[in-house]
This record gives C-alpha cells, sequence and structure tokens, in this order.
C-alpha cells in the first residue's frame, strides 16, 4: 500500500489566493516551556486556506454548511486524470473521451501542480467542464488550485457544480501523482456552520 499526501503544508509563507497578506494563516504560540509546563498554540486563519472542500454555502445563500457534508462522498474510490497539457483552463472538449462516470470522484493533475507560488494564471474548470461533470452526475471533483475557478464574475463553475451535488476539494498538490486509480481520504474538519473547511487529502494505492 503507498500513502500519497496531496495537501499543503499550512504556514504563514505557503501560497494563498492572489497573494493577499490578510489570508496569511497566523499560527501563535499561546505558552510554552519557558513559562508553563506544556505548550499550546492557535491558529487564525481563511476557511479556503490549502487544501480545503467546499460547501454549497460559499456560492449559494441558504446553501449546505461544510458539517452537513455526507463523508461517504470524500472517503471514496478517485481517478486522477492528468491534464498537465493544459495551457489555461479545462473546458468540455478536454474532457470528452476521458473515463469519467457517474458518481465517479476526479481528481484534476494540471501543471498548477509544478508551481511554487500562487499563480494568478492557474488553470481553472471553465463553466463548459462543469456544465459536463453535472451532467455525467459525478459525486466529487478535486483540483491543484486554490480556487476550482477564476476570471467568471458569477462563479457559473461552482454553481454548477453545487446545484449537482458535486462536492468541491481545493487546493490539491499533484506533482507525485499519476494518473490512474486511487483510493481518496479528505474529510474536512467538522466546524458547524462554516460554507468550507480544511482538510487532510490522502490519496491510497493499493
Ligand atoms: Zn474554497
Amino acid at each position: 500500500m503507498k500513502i500519497f499526501d496531496i495537501s499543503m503544508p499550512i504556514h504563514y509563507h505557503m501560497p494563498v489566493y492572489k497573494n493577499k497578506e490578510e489570508k496569511r494563516p497566523q499560527l501563535k504560540t499561546v505558552q510554552d516551556f519557558r513559562t508553563a509546563t506544556a505548550y499550546e498554540s492557535r491558529i487564525d486563519m481563511d476557511m479556503h486556506t490549502g487544501t480545503h472542500i467546499d460547501a454549497p454555502l460559499h456560492m449559494i445563500n441558504g446553501g449546505d454548511t461544510i458539517d452537513y457534508l455526507d463523508l461517504s462522498k470524500v472517503i471514496t474510490p478517485c481517478k486522477v486524470i492528468d491534464l498537465t497539457h493544459l495551457e489555461q483552463q479545462i473546458t468540455r472538449e478536454d474532457l470528452l473521451g476521458k473515463e469519467i462516470e457517474k458518481g465517479d470522484f476526479i481528481l484534476f493533475k494540471t501543471k498548477n501542480s509544478y508551481d511554487e507560488g500562487f499563480n494568478p494564471e492557474f488553470i481553472f474548470l471553465e463553466k463548459s467542464g462543469a456544465k459536463y461533470l453535472a451532467e455525467i452526475q459525478i459525486k466529487g471533483v478535486g483540483i491543484d488550485a486554490l480556487g476550482i475557478e477564476r476570471s467568471q464574475p458569477n462563479h457559473e463553475t461552482h454553481l454548477q457544480l453545487f446545484q449537482a451535488g458535486i462536492v468541491i476539494l481545493e487546493g490539491l498538490r499533484l506533482k507525485e501523482v499519476e494518473e490512474g486509480e486511487y483510493f481518496l481520504y479528505a474529510a474536512p474538519l467538522y466546524i458547524k456552520g462554516a460554507e468550507a473547511a480544511p482538510a487532510r487529502a490522502i490519496l491510497i494505492k493499493e
């Protein structure tokens, strides 16, 4: 059995969306051994930091929150699809002919996995690609960027996916992972009422 950690390490200098300073996670030491007998720390960060799952509330007023996520959707067999040849976005055309079936959890490996810092031109799932996945009725989709879309003011990609009940997993690192079938564990933190939550995403190859 081989374990692939496909999560981003969380720290102050990690890539954050649009490199915004206020999105940098702040890890603070509350007490240490100079003054106490135990070490304790706390963190202040955006729910969309690093590897995380978006819940429908992120884009839909009154949508479900992350604590309502059915874990069988994120602890599941999955397929990694290699799209590292793409230069800009993932469209319906790019997905036609790929083995994507109803009920699949699909992870897109793109050239984003090779970026060291935040790249404003990251490869994203364009709305025609999202519509195609919604038509097939997959159960989840993951991407190796901090967002599954960009440059779409009306957020059509998120909406297409949420309206079809598709889970969105963002911020993956897939450089070390080849195209193929795996088992995915990507349970988000159990935070009541949140529109997203960080997850430790792991792939298992038997
Ligand atoms: Zn997000």
